[in-house]
């Protein structure tokens, strides 16, 4: 049987190891945390939204993004100095624009999909997440943006993905918790939200059920194909190993550019920061006043998830500075700030931040597929959407995987000299 590593143990590692090992292949995932999802996938906004699904190339972003530069607590922050790879980035994104509308309605298309393999795969693997199927209620506070999420309605349905406008005592009735003057809103009922970090712990426990290989605590260091065979090196106190495969899977989030580089690939993944803050629910009265439905503010852009009964998470900001993780105080403060605002009968009083690298492509697209090499796949560069998408891109992956199994079998097969009848 085929010998398969996969380098990352975050959302998209564990869901390709699942989805590989579900096809009854051999499978060993590394990862240097001493568990899975302890790097993006571990705090992050929540939710499963294909109401999400706009990609940000579109020529707004380039106007607001200016306008924001210029502002310290505003939803994006660039680091002026320039590097090699953040220009090449952005100019990519600019090219990029192009691809808007494609690329929406293919984001929105894939999340449709990914819904029934994640709701399947935690089902029969019994993973309890506080998934909410509660709906996700997009608000704006003025006509302009109102009047844009209109027009991603319409893309949005071209994916699959139907979603409606909401007048602000709609929006009241849906979300009663939600404080502040509005233009209106999109809800989209078939929206969830859950926590990552829970669900990939969970599913990393039925990979192991199912004999996937799990290697943690080492950092692998180099990886190697010529085609046939793939080789993981790792590194535990200066010791160093190596390690054979048939195949390899890269799902490294923000590291996946440096290894696609070791193999001869480009895979452009710029480290995004976003923070997010989980306010612990502590008193009755707290647990009363956060909301239930999980919101999305386009203006702050901001998103929430109600996370049981007693954690609200709220997330957002982009931030490019390379692969720095500092939480920084201001920048944690506006999202604070949101809740007083918004939810003023919420407790913020015990708030723990937390900072994320989204892995992001120039274009906001997954790299799912395969390499130069014959034996090297990726899955990869899902940026603000990895929980929404992760599924269905493994489940992608793994299929190309088995396909490229059988083929080579197929001609192994027939490559064999044939065989002669005994005693002829
Ligand atoms: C603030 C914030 C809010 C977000 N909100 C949402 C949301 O609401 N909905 C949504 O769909 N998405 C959201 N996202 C995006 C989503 O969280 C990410 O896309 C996803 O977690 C990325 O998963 P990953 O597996 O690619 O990366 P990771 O989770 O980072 O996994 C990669 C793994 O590779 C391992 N690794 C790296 N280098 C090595 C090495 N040398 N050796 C061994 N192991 C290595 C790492 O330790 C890590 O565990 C958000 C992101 C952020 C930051």
């Amino acid at each position: 049987m085929k010998s398969i590593a996969v380098i990352g143990g975050g959302i998209t590692g564990v869901t390709t190891a699942y989805a590989l090992a579900q096809k009854g292949l051999r499978v060993t995932l590394f990862e240097k945390q001493r568990y899975a999802a302890m790097e993006t996938s571990f705090a992050n906004g929540g939710q499963l939204s294909a109401s999400n699904a706009e990609v940000w190339t579109h020529p707004s972003t380039l106007v607001k993004g200016l306008k924001w530069m210029l502002k310290s607590d505003a939803p994006l922050l660039v680091n002026p100095k320039p590097s090699w790879h953040k220009l090449s980035w952005f100019a990519e994104f600019i090219a990029s624009i192009a691809q808007y509308r494609e690329n929406t309605i293919e984001t929105a298309r894939l999340a449709v999909r990914a819904r029934d393999y994640l709701f399947a795969w935690a089902d029969q693997e019994g993973i309890d997440f506080d998934l909410k199927k509660q709906g996700i209620l997009h608000i704006y506070r003025d006509r302009k943006g109102f009047e844009h999420a209109g027009q991603v309605s319409q893309l949005l349905a071209q994916g699959g993905l139907p979603r409606r406008a909401v007048t602000p005592a709609e929006m009241k009735a849906i979300e009663p918790t939600l404080a502040g003057d509005y233009y209106g809103g999109y809800y989209t009922e078939s929206d969830s939200t859950g926590d990552i970090h829970k669900f990939t712990q969970g599913l990393a426990r039925a990979c192991e059920r199912l004999g996937v290989n799990f290697v943690y605590g080492k950092n692998v260091v180099q990886v190697q194909s010529n085609g046939q065979v793939a080789r993981v090196q790792t590194e535990v106190d200066s010791q160093r190993e190596w390690q054979r495969f048939d195949e390899i899977v890269v799902c490294a989030g923000v590291a996946s550019r440096r290894f696609a580089a070791q193999l001869g690939d480009r895979v452009n993944v710029y480290p995004v920061k976003g923070y997010s803050i989980t306010v612990n629910l502590l008193d009755a009265a707290s647990q009363q006043a956060a909301p239930q439905v999980s919101l999305l503010d386009d203006e702050t852009k901001l998103v929430t998830s109600r996370l049981g009964l007693d954690r609200f998470r709220v997330a957002g900001t982009a931030e490019f500075n390379g692969l720095n993780k500092d939480i920084r105080a201001d920048r944690i403060q506006p999202l604070v700030n949101w809740v007083n605002q918004c939810f003023p009968g919420v407790s913020t009083r015990q708030v723990v931040p937390w900072a994320g690298l989204r892995p992001m492509m120039p274009n906001m697209m997954p790299r799912v597929g395969r390499g130069k090499a014959a034996n090297v796949f990726y899955n990869t560069g899902h940026g603000h959407l990895g929980w929404t998408l992760s599924a269905v891109t493994a489940a992608m992956i793994a299929e190309m995987i088995e396909q490229v199994t059988r083929n080579a079998q197929i001609q192994q097969l027939m490559a064999a000299p044939p065989l002669r009848e005994q005693n002829a």
